[in-house]
């Protein structure tokens, strides 16, 4: 299996450390020739999605990415990630918008710059995440619910969800040592 991580900006060099941990193949997507390898999966990292949208439209690479988003290929988004992934963006825009649901960026005041809490994930076991000027989940359309499942919930807001191929995050998985949240992705479909 090769998984390709989307290397514009942010934090794209850990989550290829998760996955050096776990024994998997992995490249940088920088430019549009790097779309010519086989990938059987996608890692949208966090970082800042005003800038990778940008870059994305500016390298060529939004279109042939949503095509490989849209006919099924498992994307993994993390934090700005998730942003790019979902239809609807408070205070922002949408970037690839396959996700049915809606975000807000900044969701927990600009000031607040990080923090960690500990959730269940999945219902599945608990989960230390690390949340960087994070988004969470503000609505799910009513005409996807049957297919958005929650992952994880924190103060009463949804910080995670799958979507048939995709899963989203408000939180940086790749930051911590923890790797059963890539496995859950590795394993999915
Ligand atoms: N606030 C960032 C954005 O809007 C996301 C932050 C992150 O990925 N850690 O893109």
């Amino acid at each position: 299996m090769a998984v390709g991580i989307l290397a514009l900006q942010g934090a794209f060099a850990e989550h290829g450390q998760m996955l050096d941990r776990l024994g998997v193949e992995h490249f940088e997507i920088r430019q549009l020739r790097d779309l010519d390898k086989k990938t059987d999966r996608l890692i949208l990292p966090g970082g800042e999605s005003t800038v990778m949208t940008k870059l994305l439209h500016e390298l060529g690479l939004y279109e042939p990415i949503k095509k490989l988003i849209n006919d099924g290929m498992p994307v993994f988004g993390t934090c700005a990630g998730m942003i790019l992934l979902s239809r609807d963006v408070e205070d922002g825009k949408p970037c690839f918008g396959t996700m049915d649901i809606r975000v807000r960026r900044n969701a927990y005041g600009r000031q607040l710059g990080s923090f960690e809490a500990t959730a269940r994930f999945d219902n599945s076991f608990d989960f230390t995440m690390t949340f960087i000027r994070a988004p969470y989940v503000e609505a799910i359309d009513d005409s996807a619910k049957n297919n958005v499942r929650v992952l994880a919930e924190y103060d009463g807001k949804i910080v995670g969800v799958q979507y048939k191929n995709q899963i989203g995050l408000a939180f940086h998985p790749e930051l911590d040592d923890d790797t059963r949240i890539h496995e859950r992705f590795l394993e999915m479909i």
